[in-house]
Order: structure tokens, then C-alpha cells, then sequence
């Protein structure tokens, strides 16, 4: 993807982005523990001004989107902001499918009668055009979690808006090297960075990207009131963790898409979620918006909930664990998360990681014709 402002591609970009050009200076900008600041520079404190390592993040994950970040301490915390910008009694237009977190938050905040709260259907474009003119908060994520559903980003970020609505794009799983929901119209665009972009497992930070001075602003000013500024550390190993994040996400999804066909071809298997899947629901509109499908594949293993703990109990080399965007390959059945009992019972969302594609394979088709021949085994509970 070719940003008009920049000679090169993306990719090439975020290798350096954000690099100090000082003679003598590091070539990237290091761990900085600093709570407070010597006074006449500009910078006092770090949770009011930030410091030069969450600004690296910043940089790198404001380029990649095309506006300018603020760095969180974790995805929903970088969500939690963008809630905080709606008045009481705003509604909040959400999608049907999305990640637990959000929908928790969302629900939260109506209990207590802050928003109400519309659930709408991903691919219900129509509906969602209805919502633009009445919701103050439109919130949309695609590819979601974990049915993969792609909302029409283009016609809905398109849309004319309530006046002072804001349209946020979760954009986690296509990260912005597959979609960039600002250029399509979107005020805010959010990552949780613990994902993807650092990619490794071991940091949890989050980033919100708006083109909006106003808003930018606020973000930055509901962090410092909330505290919810990212760790030194986190924040450093994101940004390592980005430099490698085209080539990761390349691998991982040509992987998934190899995958996700002989899955569907499985007898093991009664259904396999995948964008990139001519049988997906919304395929078309992945084929037109994404730049590729994406790392996560969500397949129903035939049987009941027993044979897909099964399947992950059988697995090897695949990590059985929560979480996704990684270098390993992750599995879990998502039914058992508490609020995600209303899913397929059997429904195991894959996060394809950079090992080998027949590696991978062969660990897959192990577990699933392992989980027919020896049902019994099958009840182990795997869920902590
Ligand atoms: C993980 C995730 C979040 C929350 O991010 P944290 O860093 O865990 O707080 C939000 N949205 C999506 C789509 C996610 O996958």
C-alpha cells in the first residue's frame, strides 16, 4: 500500500519510522523510564506529556494509519477513551459480532444509563447507514471477532453523519497495512497493539489514530485523566514489533488462506470462517476493502464442544491459548469465554503464525482425525 504523501511504500517505511536522524543518536529510540521531566523543555510529566519512547509508538502506528496517534496502555484502554468522548444518554451503535471487550464495556455503560446500546448486524449496510444518522457513537469492527464478518467500510464511513457523531473503526485484526479506515472517512481508528503490531506475546498497549486535531486532543487529555498511559517497556518492544509486522502479516496470511481451504475441505470440519474464502458471507466486500484476509481463520469442528476441546488438547505444535496476532500459532475455542457462550459450540478461532504452512498442517490433521478415533479421550476439560 502506497501512502500519497510518501515516496516509498508502507512497509518500507515502518522499518525506520520513527528513527532518530542525530549523528551519534541510536537508530531507535530507546526505553525511556521517565516519570517527570527537567522543566523548561516543553515536557513536565510523563502522563500529561508523554515521553520520547511512546512517542516512537505514536509515530510509527500514526504513519501507518495516516493521522496522528496517542498510545494507550492496552487496546481497551485506547477504547475506553474513545467511549469517553460520548454525553450521557448518546446511543452507541455496535456491531453484533465483536470483540467481548467492547461489547462489555458497552453493555457496562448502559447498565449504569450512560448510552443505549443497538446491535446491528456487520453486513447489514443498510441499517448501519440508518445508524449514522441517529447513533452518536458508530463503532464498527472489521474483519470482527470471531466470525470474520467485513463491514462495507467504504459506504458507511461515506455516510452523512448525526451531527458530532463519531464513526471509530476497530481495526486489530486487518491491522493498517490490510485497511486504513481514516482515509475511507473514519474519525478514529484503534489498534490493540498487543496484537499484531507487537506480535510476540509479551506486551499489552493499544493505539487510537484520528486525522481530527479536536479529537486527538481529547484522547490524549482522557489518558492522562484516566492514567491509562502505555508501560516504557510495552511500548519499546511494539515498536520493535512493528518493524517486522509486513513481513510477519504476509506470511501468516498467505499461510491462513492455505489453511483455511484444506480445513474447508476437511471431513473434521462442518464450517470454516475465512475472508479470504469465496464461501465466506462477505467475501466480496473482503475482496474489494482488504488489502489481504487477514491471520485468523474460524472453523467448527464436527461434534460438540468435547471434540473441538479435543481438537485443542491434540494439537502440538499450535499453542493452545487466548490471544492472537502473534509469531506462534494460537487456538481456542471461543464458546468458552464468558459472553461468547452464544457462538458455535464448536467453533475454534485459529491465529496463523509464522511457522512452517505444513507444519501446521500436519498438526491440524492430526488433532481433528485423532478427536474421531478416540472419542472418549474427548471430554478433557482444556478451559481454564
Ligand atoms: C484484543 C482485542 C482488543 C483489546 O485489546 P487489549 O490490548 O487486549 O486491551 C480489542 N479489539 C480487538 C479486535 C481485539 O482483538
Amino acid at each position: 500500500m502506497k501512502d500519497p504523501t510518501r515516496a516509498i511504500r508502507l512497509e518500507s517505511w515502518l522499518v525506520s519510522a520513527g528513527r532518530e536522524r542525530e549523528p551519534g543518536a541510536p537508530l531507535n529510540v530507546p526505553p525511556v523510564p521517565a516519570s517527570n521531566f527537567v522543566l523548561g523543555g516543553g515536557r513536565e510529566y510523563a502522563r500529561d506529556d508523554g515521553t520520547p519512547t511512546w512517542e516512537a509508538l505514536e509515530k510509527v502506528v500514526g504513519g501507518l494509519e495516516g493521522g496522528d496517534a496517542v498510545a494507550f496502555a492496552s487496546g481497551m484502554a485506547a477504547i475506553a477513551a474513545v467511549f469517553d468522548q460520548i454525553v450521557a444518554g448518546s446511543v452507541v451503535a455496535l456491531p453484533d459480532d465483536c470483540y467481548q471487550g467492547v461489547a462489555g464495556l458497552a453493555e457496562a455503560g448502559q447498565a449504569k444509563e450512560r448510552w443505549t446500546v443497538k446491535r446491528i448486524a456487520l453486513d447489514d449496510t443498510d441499517a448501519w447507514l440508518r445508524a449514522c444518522e441517529y447513533a452518536d457513537l458508530i463503532w464498527l469492527e472489521s474483519p470482527s471477532n470471531p466470525l470474520l464478518m467485513i463491514a462495507d467500510l467504504e459506504a458507511i464511513c461515506a455516510a452523512p453523519r448525526k451531527h458530532g457523531a463519531i464513526l471509530a473503526v476497530d481495526n486489530t485484526f486487518a491491522t493498517p497495512l490490510n485497511q486504513r479506515p481514516l482515509e475511507l472517512g473514519a474519525n478514529v481508528s484503534v489498534q490493540s497493539a498487543t496484537k499484531l503490531i507487537g506480535g510476540h506475546s509479551d506486551l499489552l498497549a493499544g493505539v487510537a489514530t484520528t486525522k481530527a486535531p479536536k479529537l486527538w486532543m481529547a484522547l490524549k487529555k482522557a489518558r492522562e485523566l484516566a492514567g491509562a498511559t502505555p508501560g516504557t517497556l510495552e511500548a519499546f518492544l511494539a515498536v520493535r514489533g512493528a518493524r517486522t509486522m509486513a513481513l510477519r502479516l504476509e506470511r501468516a496470511q498467505q499461510t491462513a488462506m492455505l489453511l483455511a481451504a484444506r480445513l474447508e475441505a476437511h471431513p473434521q470440519v462442518t464450517r470454516t470462517r475465512y475472508p479470504g474464502l469465496a464461501s465466506h458471507p462477505t467475501h466480496e466486500i473482503a475482496r474489494r476493502q482488504l488489502r489481504g484476509f487477514g491471520t485468523i481463520i474460524s472453523f467448527d469442528v464436527r461434534g460438540d464442544a468435547d471434540a473441538a476441546n479435543a481438537v485443542c488438547a491434540y494439537l502440538g505444535l499450535i499453542q493452545h491459548a487466548t490471544s492472537l496476532g502473534a509469531v506462534e500459532s494460537t487456538i481456542e475455542r471461543r464458546a468458552a469465554i464468558p459472553g461468547q457462550e452464544h457462538l458455535p459450540p464448536s467453533l475454534l478461532r485459529l491465529s496463523v503464525g509464522i511457522e512452517d504452512v505444513e507444519d501446521l498442517w500436519a498438526d491440524l490433521d492430526q488433532a481433528l482425525r485423532r478427536t474421531v478415533s478416540e472419542p472418549s479421550v474427548a471430554s478433557t476439560p482444556q478451559e481454564a
